[in-house]
């Protein structure tokens, strides 16, 4: 296993799947956390269907395609190991830019956001700065991948960031109507990781 720097975004991929390999199926046993992790999930969806909706992810789209933007290089530092264990617990791969070592290639299934970049082309907010086609380029988040973020399971500042141009295009209401259904969202994905750090507790730390 390749050497990474402790406490860079390698490190802590390389960390979660790790503990994907050694753990995961004990986790996985526990009727919580696959009950949390269902509750999530349909929290997730139900995020990405009111953006759909309300006309965020058509208007991210456009932005995208014209001028890029949001996911910049650095964000990827506010992700964990333990949040990057929960994307791999919900299926999804952590491909990186500069290295595939460790992930395999990130396949498009299930959210309402990628079906749309299928489907109709368009980016999902998450794909705000990735112009279609185009390659990984240092200025973007290490996860930021070919077809918008690779993420299910995000931070708060990937959910609930909306810019100026946004607020600008869709009323208020609906916006902060959105906020409320997101924050069950991140309500969600907080509970499952506070519960997942717990069942942790007791187990070595890999020496990666
Ligand atoms: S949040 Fe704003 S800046 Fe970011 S992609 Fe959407 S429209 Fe563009
Ligand atoms: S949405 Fe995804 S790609 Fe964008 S900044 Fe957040 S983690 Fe990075």
């Amino acid at each position: 296993m390749v050497k990474h720097n402790k406490g860079s975004i390698k490190h802590k991929v390389a960390l979660a799947y790790h503990l994907q390999a050694n753990l995961g199926h004990v986790l996985l046993q526990d009727k919580e956390i696959r009950e949390q992790l269902l509750h999530l999930d349909e929290n997730i969806e139900s995020t990405w269907k009111e953006m759909v909706s309300i006309g965020v992810v058509r208007e991210c789209s456009d932005c995208a395609l014209e001028d890029g933007s949001c996911c910049g290089a650095g964000m990827e530092n506010s992700y964990d190991e333990v949040l990057l264990l929960i994307n791999l617990l919900l299926g999804r791969a952590l491909c990186s830019q500069a290295s595939v070592e460790e992930s395999s290639r990130y396949v498009i299934t299930r959210s309402i956001s990628d079906k749309a970049i299928l489907e109709d082309g368009i980016a999902s907010p998450s794909a705000r700065n990735h112009k279609k086609g185009e390659a990984h380029d240092s200025t973007s988040c290490y996860l930021l991948g070919e077809n918008g973020c690779l993420l299910r399971a995000r931070e708060v500042i990937c959910v609930n960031y909306l810019c100026g141009r946004i607020y600008r295009s869709i009323e208020k209401e609906k916006l902060i109507h959105l906020q409320r259904i997101a924050g069950n969202e991140l309500n969600s994905l907080f509970m499952l990781e506070e519960y997942i750090k717990k069942r942790l507790r007791g187990y070595p730390t890999p020496g990666l």
